[in-house]
């Protein structure tokens, strides 16, 4: 079996504005992704990005956008000569009726772990919410809550040399 990190996307791999990133020029990706996705990479964690897009159902944007900025992200990792394995993001919003994937609740990351037959005791995500960390529980995985906008390389060294 394999193991990964799982990245919420905004504000832990692009600008958490504190509002909703609609538009591919508002998607700025953070200081250091580029080193860390690299860095779990090459020890060999699959690098899965999880993240609630509830602004596709509250209409402020569209899954095209999305997919837009996914596209950004992937070549900018392409000039650190990495990539991420897979994105997963959930569409819906409470206010617009009740799925099974939006976080905290723990689908987008049990489908991807069936996918990728990944153990979950040795995988770990990391996000800047506590529906992130809740998400992680629910489904056996170590979630670490780091702050928004902040560089996570050093977090990832430290998932990389075993010490969290
Ligand atoms: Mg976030
Ligand atoms: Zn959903």
């Amino acid at each position: 079996m394999k193991k990964a990190v799982f990245i919420d996307r905004d504000g832990i791999i692009n600008h958490e504005p504190g509002h909703y990133t609609c538009k591919v020029d508002d998607f700025i990706i953070n200081d250091g992704v580029g080193e860390t996705i690299d860095l779990l990479k090459k020890n060999d964690f699959l690098v899965i990005v999880i993240s609630n897009q509830g602004g596709i159902a509250k209409q402020l944007y569209t899954e095209n956008d999305v997919l837009e900025m996914h596209i950004k992200l992937c070549e900018y990792l392409a000039g650190y000569n990495t990539q991420v394995d897979d994105f997963y993001f959930c569409p819906h919003h409470d206010e617009f009726g009740k799925c099974l994937c939006r976080k905290p609740q723990a689908l987008m990351l049990e489908k991807a772990m069936a996918v990728y037959n990944i153990d979950a005791v040795k995988s770990f995500m990391i996000g800047d919410s506590p529906r992130d960390v809740e998400a992680a529980k629910r489904c056996g995985v170590k979630g670490i809550l780091v702050k928004s906008n902040q560089n996570i390389y050093q977090t990832c060294v430290d998932i990389v040399n075993g010490s969290l």
